[in-house]
């Protein structure tokens, strides 16, 4: 069998007829040199937000299943006119959706998780075409319901084919150049990296660096692929998300993220005793509500205070919570704050550096920057800051350690 060569598209790059044939040109590249393509594509820009906002006019509150019914069928048009386009440009292709490979999930729809992919399918296919046009996003249930993914899912849905089918490399094309050091928006001397490993991509990507679905970095780890994120609209190799390896871990700190949508908790003078700690946090749990920083004081007399963020969506839900159960965890008083933010720092070779920390630290006292929480990991420094210093912060912490 000859080389596999999984590429995928998303919707700013299928997004009409010009971009499509900017894609085609990416497909020809390995085809020339004898391989065969697995293309898979995201609805064209705007289309998913079309089609939920169009459900929304129907019932306020839809169907889940109808729901992945409709706008699984986004991916449909992208590889339909794609597969019309190639053809016609004598390209032996089709397309093909993920209920017919299948892409098998669970059935939690709108962010289904892939189960297993039947790669028979698609060698069969390969035989006769030299391009599959892949349907991203969509899965199928044991009960033959369309699932999807979860916003963005279509990255997961090629990785999750490049593993099947076992092909070294998987290719994202999307209309950034790679992955940068930081947000070029707001440092101008962010550089797109050549290499960086999972860890650190899946810490920047839950912190704002939305260049892929978080989910598929982790298939992408657990499966051992590399992914090259790059850009439809040129030549320019992008950036390699692969295993972490020496040269990665000489660099102190590989890049640095931000995160805006953090709201800060703090419940003031609560018992110091066993079980507190689990009866805050135990029913915030089973609100399905996510937890980011957690703090706890050292206790005076006995109390405590624990100070914790959330997403800004989630804080009246959190403190709604926290007021009923004033009675059982007995604090005295219930302090929040929307206006924070989470600055970090992210490297792999944080782990044989020491003095991270005190340097960071220097740099925002250097602009007179207040620090209301930290937390850290192996790979990971983070401080929750004032909201409207996030920008100047993330330039001076760039400054000190990307240059
Ligand atoms: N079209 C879907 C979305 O907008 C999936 C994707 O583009 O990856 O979330
Ligand atoms: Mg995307």
């Amino acid at each position: 069998m000859k080389n596999i060569v999984v590429q995928k598209f998303g919707g700013t790059s299928v997004r009409n007829l010009e971009c499509m044939r900017q894609v085609l040109n990416n497909v020809r590249r390995p085809l020339a040199n004898g391989d065969k393509v697995i293309v898979v594509l995201s609805a064209m820009a705007g289309e998913t937000n079309r089609l939920i906002a169009l459900a929304k006019q129907w019932s306020p509150t839809p169907d889940a299943a109808e729901m992945d019914s409709l706008v699984s069928t986004g991916e449909q048009i992208s590889v339909a006119l794609f597969a019309m386009m190639a053809k016609d440009e004598g390209i032996k292709c089709r397309s093909v959706l993920g209920f017919q490979i299948p892409i098998v999930s669970d059935s939690s729809h709108g962010k289904a998780r892939i189960e297993s992919i039947d790669d028979k399918m698609l060698v069969g296919m390969l035989e006769e075409h030299d391009v599959l046009v892949v349907a991203g996003f969509q899965g199928v249930d044991s009960l033959g319901r369309i699932t999807t993914l979860g916003r963005g899912g279509s990255d997961t849905s090629a990785v999750a084919v490049a593993a099947a089918l076992k092909a070294e490399m998987c290719e994202i094309y999307t209309d950034v150049p790679g992955v940068f050091t930081t947000d070029p928006n707001i440092c101008a001397d962010a550089r797109k990296l050549d290499r960086i490993s999972y860890d650190e991509m899946l810490e920047m990507a839950s912190m704002g660096a939305k260049v892929l679905q978080i989910r598929s970095v982790e298939f992408a780890k657990k499966y051992n692929v590399a992914v090259h994120v790059r850009s439809t609209f040129s030549d320019e190799p992008g950036t390699i998300v692969t295993q972490e390896d020496t040269t990665m871990e000489a660099v102190q700190v590989s890049g640095v993220a931000y995160d805006k949508d953090q709201a800060q908790v703090t419940l003031v003078g609560v018992i110091d005793e066993p079980g507190v700690c689990a009866s805050i946090f135990t029913p915030i749990a089973e609100r399905k509500i996510l937890v980011d920083m957690i703090v706890q004081n050292p206790s005076k007399e006995g109390r405590t205070d624990i100070t914790f963020t959330v997403t800004r969506a989630e804080l009246d839900a959190t403190l709604k919570l926290l007021e009923g159960l004033k009675g059982e965890i007995g604090y005295k008083a219930l302090l929040s704050d929307k206006n924070v933010s989470k600055v970090s720092v992210i490297g792999v070779g944080m782990r044989n550096h020491s003095g991270v920390a005190a340097q960071a630290f220097r740099a925002l006292r250097d602009e007179n920057i207040n620090i209301l929480m930290i937390s850290t990991s192996e790979i990971k420094l983070s401080c929750l800051i004032e909201d409207k210093y996030t920008e100047l912060a993330v330039r001076t912490l760039h400054q000190t350690f990307v240059g």
